[in-house]
């Protein structure tokens, strides 16, 4: 049995990362993954949220890459939660 705490998984992004969208999906593969804002199990196959997100990564001072990332949430709620509305 373990024992989690009740605090916020939350993963926080650092400085420079700008939200893309935010799109609404579900995926008949199935699998699960972990709400980024309440740490709940989301069940990829119903309907969930996904959150993309992106920054400029500068590489040796040349270059600039662009780094993606897409954040899962479970319901909207948790969404809006973690984008501060
Ligand atoms: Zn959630």
């Amino acid at each position: 049995m373990s024992k989690s705490s009740r605090g916020s998984p939350a993963v926080s992004l650092g400085p420079g990362w700008t939200v893309q969208q935010v799109v609404e999906r579900s995926f008949n593969s199935g699998g699960t993954d972990t709400c980024t804002q309440c740490g709940a199990s989301v069940d990829l196959g119903e309907r969930h949220y996904r959150v993309d997100v992106a920054r400029d990564v500068e590489l040796t001072g040349r270059r600039l890459r662009s780094e993606h990332e897409q954040l899962v949430f479970c319901r909207a709620d948790c969404a809006d939660a973690w984008l501060g509305r």
